[in-house]
């Protein structure tokens, strides 16, 4: 009481310094969420970054964050009877009109052969000037064990520039970048050296259809050759809504107990429970090495719904 009589204004003051640093706080924060980030997915083929992380860009695209697809091969082998530049062209249009519905700001089809693709030093300098171009803060990656060929070598080559990236006589041509970026592998199912570790979870229940909708663009791809290569191109709906239900049975992979157990740490358990459809990653070893605090920064999307 006496305080207040001695200084009748002092409580008024306080109060407004209070608001006006709660008020500076507030804008350095919408500031620091206004702030895009910038997500390159490379793959081996015009539909691959689709599959293992188009929910997820999705959401980042949504959220306002600048995502990249690049595909280092034009896919000009994969059909069983078309081929060549013709395919090519097809594959870049359906590329395209996928980016389009995924809402992603480019997708980059490169003019490397499919089914050819090697780890050079050529392909390495493509990867590391489109990386540093970006300004990449994440680059995914497939990881160097798998069947195809393409994909193993489109890991290696990424894995490869993830170092470079940072090296000014490097591609001198190209800025390098100040910061390394997280690089995160995509989902796989192979067990040898070692089976892929689900440590970032990204619940897609909300854009799964989006998704769909997105792959659906990949005619010839997911109703001509992948069918035609599993011996189930008799299966596939000539109805384009049912064909689009038939995608979306065919390609949405089950909840492992090891994602279950990354999306509980992420989303809380009572949410992670109810998730049916997420999309995965592990970090790579090499580039920036994230804290839980960096993924969720890098992740907005995690632990919302
Ligand atoms: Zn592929």
């Amino acid at each position: 009481m006496l305080f207040n009589i001695l200084f009748p204004k002092l409580r008024f003051y306080s109060f407004a310094l209070v608001l006006l640093s709660l008020l500076s706080f507030n804008i350095q924060e919408v500031e620091a969420q206004s702030d895009p980030l910038n997500i390159i997915v490379i793959g081996a083929h015009p539909d691959d970054c689709d599959l293992k992380s188009g929910g997820t860009a999705i959401l980042w695209a949504s959220m306002g964050h600048n995502v990249k697809f690049l595909s280092l091969t034009n896919g000009d082998a994969g059909h069983q009877s078309q081929g060549g530049g013709a395919l090519a062209k097809r594959r870049r249009a359906e590329a395209q009109e996928a980016a389009k519905r995924f809402g992603i700001a480019e997708y980059e089809v490169l003019d490397n052969h499919d089914g050819e693709l090697q780890p050079t030093l050529e392909v390495r300098l493509q990867v590391i000037r489109r990386i540093r171009t970006w300004k990449a803060d994440i680059v995914i990656l497939p990881r160097p064990n798998d069947y195809h060929p393409d994909h193993r070598n489109t890991g290696l080559v990424v894995q490869d520039a993830a170092y470079m990236v940072i090296v000014p006589n490097v591609a001198s041509d190209t800025p390098p970048l100040t910061h390394n970026p997280v690089f995160l592998y995509s989902q796989d199912r192979f067990q040898k050296p070692n089976p892929f570790k689900p440590q970032i979870t990204v619940n897609i229940d909300e854009v799964f259809q989006q998704k769909i909708e997105a792959l659906d663009a990949h005619v010839s791809q997911f109703y001509e050759w992948l069918p035609w290569t599993n011996q189930q191109l008799d299966q596939v709906p000539t109805d384009l809504k049912e064909r689009k239900q038939w995608l979306a049975k065919v390609w949405a992979p089950p909840i492992s107990k090891e994602m279950r157990a990354s999306l509980d740490k992420w989303y809380g358990s009572e949410s992670a429970a109810k998730v049916k459809h997420a999309e995965t990653f592990q970090v790579c070893e090499y580039g920036r090495q994230p804290t839980d605090e960096d993924i969720l920064a890098l992740f907005p999307m995690l632990g919302k719904r």
